[in-house]
């Protein structure tokens, strides 16, 4: 059975994912600069095992899903956020709130591992190992021309978020860390204004 679904340019109005406590999201782009590249895919997951693939075409004009991801009582789990929060302003013109990120949560509370790729906490936190194969794969044409493969890499970027966020929270608690990733997660929307007006560098650096 297929645990996936596609969407031309929105999501259904009656889909479950509105009464979702938390949804992973990632997104896949044309380039990686969102004032001059695009938003091709969207996947979104409850923690079910079943993923929403939503596939941009004309437009961004998407209220089903902008009424999603604006509602603040859902958490977002995204690993590194700010590559597809600054899509997601760029094209939906969304601010998106209530954030959980794996990949700043790992090197908050992981500081003894170099890797904090999506590949490498699976395999640490979850014992599962991912092909990132596809990562550079062609996103802009139809979804009937999408191989297998490629599907199946647009899911799995988001259907472990959820497992990997529980063991991420239990390594921030025993540190003493949550506090300090809350206020990160918090600060991914001003990161990503700082990215769209072209500071992209740490200007806290010296
Ligand atoms: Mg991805």
């Amino acid at each position: 059975m297929k645990n996936y679904k596609f969407y031309l340019s929105d999501i259904d109005a009656n889909t479950s994912l509105k009464s979702a406590s938390s949804i992973a999201v990632d997104g896949e782009f044309s380039g990686l600069d969102p004032k001059t590249d695009k938003l091709h895919l969207l996947q979104l997951c409850d923690g079910s095992g079943f993923v929403h693939l939503v596939k941009f075409e004309k437009d961004y004009n998407a209220p089903n899903l902008k009424e999603i991801l604006e509602n603040n009582k859902i958490k977002k789990i995204f690993h590194f956020g700010r590559a597809d929060l600054g899509f997601l302003k760029q094209h939906l013109n969304i601010n998106v709130k209530n954030i959980f990120d794996t990949k700043i949560a790992s090197k908050i509370c992981r500081k003894f591992s170099p890797d904090h790729g999506l590949k490498d906490l699976c395999r640490d936190l979850l014992g599962i190992n991912l092909s990132k194969q596809h990562q550079t794969s062609d996103w802009g044409k139809r979804i009937e021309e999408y191989s297998k493969d490629q599907i199946s890499y647009a899911c799995n970027d988001v259907l472990y978020l959820h497992k990997i966020k529980l063991e991420l929270e239990k390594i921030l608690i025993r540190e003493n860390k949550s506090n300090l990733a809350e206020q990160c997660f918090n600060f991914l929307e001003t990161r990503t204004d700082l990215d769209l007006v072209g500071l992209k560098k740490d200007i806290f650096e010296h």
